[in-house]
């Protein structure tokens, strides 16, 4: 049975209990109709999904662009089939808009879903900016609110591991819920855009710190016990989808002139939180550099309140976020 909040069953009229008669006792019995599917939707809804990833799914998943997309599709089904049998979570690793968080919310919700598991998403820059908050007077949650779910969950899946402010106690946090969760066998399904590779090569001030090094080598060794790692490359979605919509711009017209229009705010997304509800602040004009033209955007995320820049390369129509080292979304 599929139950909207706003359906009542007709078994129980919304009650999600049958008065039985035993021996001319009158006993409450919990709805056989409604309940799975009420308890399904609490627990979906105590995950806590971004809503632009609600309605992301194995079935909307297209492993198109490469085979280390066939083969992290094929590992995330196989972890959901063999969970709760399964010794360790999964640690997806590779470049922006390769699917890493589309595939573990499509984990997340088939578990919860198919074994009324209870699960939890957080994205590791909010989650410590909550935590921090959590210790301010006015914050409505206490740090024990924020931190026990976390803790608790039978599974746990980790956005963005490595993008929060990298103090030694964010560090301390981080590897606080992670070890909790490895001493009392929780899985936990985490992702990141850092390089897996423990030995760096010599540092510089062009290269992105790796995973190790963000997060202390403690930390990593023990990611390495709790996790196995799939890596996904491959082209940007995002670009692709901004190219397709350019396109269809093009194609229906709307577009006014050559290839010179700038992207609207609908087709820009907040690289801190993915929320595409952006204000733009401000736009340069059509600058040269290297022999490429651009147009530098200075924009506004309104839910996170993050202000970032977007290069935007209108030759090719690619966008760019000079400000996260120039990682295109
Ligand atoms: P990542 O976590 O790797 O940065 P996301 O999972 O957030 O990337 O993907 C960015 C957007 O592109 C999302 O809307 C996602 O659904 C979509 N996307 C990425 N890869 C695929 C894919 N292989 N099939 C369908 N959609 C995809």
């Amino acid at each position: 049975m599929q139950l909207t909040d706003q359906d009542v069953c007709t078994t129980c009229n919304g009650t999600g209990w049958l008065i039985e008669n035993r021996d001319g006792t009158d006993v409450a019995q919990p709805c056989p109709a409604c309940r799975t599917e009420r308890l399904k939707q609490r627990l979906l809804r105590s995950a806590q999904l971004p809503p632009r990833y609600v309605e992301k799914g194995f079935d909307v998943y297209h492993p198109f662009e490469s085979r280390s997309q066939e083969e992290a599709l094929r590992k995330s089904l196989e972890y959901v089939e063999r969970y709760p049998n399964v010794a360790r979570g999964l640690l997806f690793a590779g470049p922006c808009g390769v699917g890493k968080t589309h595939l573990s919310v499509a984990i997340l919700k088939t578990l919860v879903q198919e074994q009324l598991i209870s699960a939890r998403f957080i994205d590791e820059a909010e989650f410590l900016r909550r935590l921090q908050y959590s210790y301010g007077p006015d914050s409505p949650d206490t740090e024990r609110e924020v931190l026990l779910p976390l803790m608790d969950v039978d599974l746990l899946v980790w956005d963005d591991l490595g993008t929060g402010r990298a103090t030694e106690w964010a560090r301390e946090t981080i590897r606080m819920v992670l070890n909790h969760r490895y001493t009392y066998n929780k899985q936990t399904i985490l992702s990141t855009n850092r390089s897996v590779e423990e030995g760096a090569g010599p540092t510089s001030p062009r290269r992105e710190e790796s995973l190790a090094e963000r997060i202390g080598h403690r930390l990593y060794s023990r990611l390495m016990e709790m996790c196995e790692v799939v890596e996904i490359h491959g082209p940007d979605a995002r670009t692709k989808i901004f190219k397709a919509s350019m396109d269809f711009q093009e194609k229906s017209g709307r577009k006014s002139s050559g290839s010179r229009q700038k992207p609207a705010p609908d087709d820009l997304e907040c690289p801190h939180c993915h929320a595409a509800s952006i204000t733009i602040l401000d736009e340069s004009r059509l600058r040269r550099s290297r022999g490429a033209s651009f147009f530098d955007i200075f924009c506004r995320c309104r839910p996170c309140g993050s202000d970032f820049l977007v290069r935007f390369y209108p030759e090719t129509s690619k966008i760019e976020y000079p400000t996260l080292n120039n990682s295109s979304l």
